[in-house]
């Protein structure tokens, strides 16, 4: 069969059509989910069909099936976890890029996608003023953007103490210490168990979660002691842009020249927080960023790309290569210097995710970019002021960035508000926990979050805390 073929033009109309009503019905819907996954099951599932269906009428029956048990992420009154929506010019790349069908791994075999990626890339780090040597690679989430930062940090420190990973493994190699702060997101943790590396030792952190650099400084003192003085010992640090809870960034430039003093390789996680250093306003909060490592970030939150797009950079181009690269006898490179998109990341076979970031930035530009990070922030910030004015609202963050964390008085209170909120519909946050306390989570991470969304939150918030309070 051609690809020119009706049934792809059905389909995709019938596609585009079902999405359009989607996303138009955003600024209206109830929020959350009117079903649960089990009441859907009939409709999906079933025994296996013995014979198929026409294209334009599964899509059919997928949307109106599906739409009862949908969450209205992309709608500006979403403000559980930090998700973000979609940039039109993200979405629509973002459908070309499926429909293109490039297995983007090779310059040679791929050319448009590998040069879209490469330019993204670039607009990338000057964006965020990160070194423009860096590598940059495209992945599917932070997870694994701080999982291959990681892993080229591993090959580095071992390479450094006379350690060939690749070629050994880690049985018998010199111990790597990995310092991390108290509150660092659990993706760190699970990065470095996929690397073998274990639990990280725990760095105390402030009231805002940001960790504490004479503590770190004592911490790397302590894990320098325990070594032989003869070869370096192998000392990763992972720093945070962006904590959950308070939206609070690690003090870089203190961090980062203590990790160093002591020869460390330093990670940042910058999931949301990243984004920060696009906004000229906002300087103080990333100051130092450029001094680390590696760099892990999501384009599908702050930004608005769609799912899934993580972006790791590495400044060490050598170390990033040796980590994700293989040499299998079909992969017949490309002889220039640019690297293959393969040797990147961790996956071989893999979409061109850096498209709808290239879209996302072009259809933006650097001041578009500032002005939407700079709009969420400031969204946060009326949302806290104008919540702390409400009486028996506390809002336990210092706001500096997207998040707002609440609390209703004792922790039973704060759960019944938040089931209410949630049980309401009109707008989604979700309950947390920090600092031992249960807390009302907002994050601001749509770029269609408009005053009218936050009137509409704090209203619902108001109401109830009424409610629950009777
Ligand atoms: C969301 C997040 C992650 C994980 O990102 P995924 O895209 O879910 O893989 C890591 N760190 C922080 C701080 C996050 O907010």
């Amino acid at each position: 069969m051609s690809a020119g073929s009706e049934p792809f033009r059905d389909a995709l109309d019938a596609a585009a059509r079902h999405a359009t009503a989607w996303l138009e019905s955003q600024p209206k819907r109830h929020v959350g989910p009117a079903v649960s996954a089990a009441d859907l099951s009939a409709d999906f599932g079933g025994p296996l069909p013995d014979s198929g269906m026409p294209a334009a009428e599964i899509i059919n029956y997928l949307a109106a099936k599906a739409e009862p048990g949908l969450m209205a992420m992309p709608s500006g009154r979403f403000f559980g976890w930090v998700i973000g929506g979609s940039l039109p010019a993200a979405l629509a790349a973002d459908w070309l890029v499926s429909a293109w069908d490039q297995n983007t791994f090779l310059r040679a075999a791929t050319p448009a996608a590998a040069a879209i990626e490469e330019a993204a890339g670039r607009w990338f780090l000057d964006l965020l003023g990160l070194p423009e040597e860096s590598d940059v690679g495209f992945v599917t989430g932070a997870t694994m953007a701080n999982f291959t930062g990681l892993a080229a940090v591993r090959w580095r420190v071992l390479a450094d103490a006379g350690w060939d990973v690749d070629a050994d493994g880690l049985a018998g190699a010199p111990a790597i210490r990995c310092l991390v702060g108290q509150e660092r997101h659990d993706s760190i943790d699970l990065a470095l168990r996929y690397l073998g590396l274990g639990r990280p030792a725990a760095v105390p952190t402030d009231r805002q979660g940001r960790i504490d650099p004479a503590e770190l400084d004592r911490a790397l003192d302590r894990a320098l002691n325990g070594s032989n003085g003869s070869a370096p010992t192998p000392l990763i640090v992972c720093l945070q842009a962006g904590n959950l809870h308070s939206g609070a960034f690690d003090p870089f430039l203190q961090a980062i020249t203590v990790a160093k003093a002591h020869k460390a390789w330093v990670h940042v996680d910058g999931a949301f927080g990243l984004w920060a250093a696009a906004v000229p306003e906002a300087a103080a909060l990333t100051a130092g960023l450029h001094l680390a490592d590696s760099w892990a970030t999501d384009a599908h939150k702050t930004l608005n790309v769609p799912y899934d797009c993580g972006i790791v950079a590495v400044r060490d181009t050598q170390a990033l290569r040796a980590a994700m690269s293989v040499n299998p006898s079909y992969m017949i490179r490309d002889s220039g210097a640019a690297a293959d998109p393969f040797q990147l990341v961790p996956e071989l076979s893999r979409p061109a995710r850096g498209v709808p970031v290239w879209a996302a930035i072009k259809s933006l530009g650097r001041d578009g970019v500032a002005a939407q990070v700079r709009r969420l922030m400031e969204r946060a910030s009326a949302l806290a002021d104008r919540l702390s004015a409400l009486d028996g609202v506390e809002v336990l963050n210092d706001v500096v960035y997207t998040q707002v964390s609440l609390a209703f008085g004792d922790d039973a209170t704060t759960r019944a508000v938040t089931a209410r909120i949630i049980g309401d519909g009109l707008v989604w946050m979700s309950g947390s926990r920090w600092q031992g306390r249960d807390v009302l989570r907002i994050s601001v991470s749509d770029w269609t979050t408009d005053d009218g969304d936050v009137g509409q939150a704090v209203g619902a918030v108001r109401r109830a805390l009424a409610a629950v309070r009777g």
